[in-house]
């Protein structure tokens, strides 16, 4: 069973290059979720190359906002961890521990 002490990975280093690029991995792939393709959208719509203007959730608003009815903690079994998280692909809430040590990444 993990708890909150278990964020702590002692021999994470997040700052070396493998952890940064599998940060920026992790990243990459909740901004290619479907969820996002309006926002993306919406690029052209501000620099003027497009009349239409998409409507679009931010990031924010997307992954790192909650209804009141969500749980406060991690949705994976086993794990209590408080949430970090909502998956931009599934819509999992996850804990830090969970999308970044374990790697929470969809492929097509
Ligand atoms: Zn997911
Ligand atoms: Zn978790």
């Amino acid at each position: 069973m993990m708890n909150y002490s278990s964020n702590l990975n002692p021999t994470d280093e997040r700052t070396t290059r493998n952890n940064i690029i599998r940060l920026h991995s992790l990243l990459h792939n909740q901004f290619s979720a479907p969820i996002f393709v309006p926002m993306i959208k919406y690029c052209w719509f501000s620099s003027g190359l497009t009349d239409e203007k998409p409507l679009f959730k931010s990031v924010r608003a997307a992954c790192f906002q909650f209804e009141i009815s969500e749980s406060v903690t991690c949705c994976k079994e086993m794990c209590e961890n408080p949430r970090f998280l909502k998956c931009s692909h599934c819509r999992d809430i996850l804990c830090f521990a969970c999308f970044v040590y374990e790697f929470h990444y969809h492929f097509n």
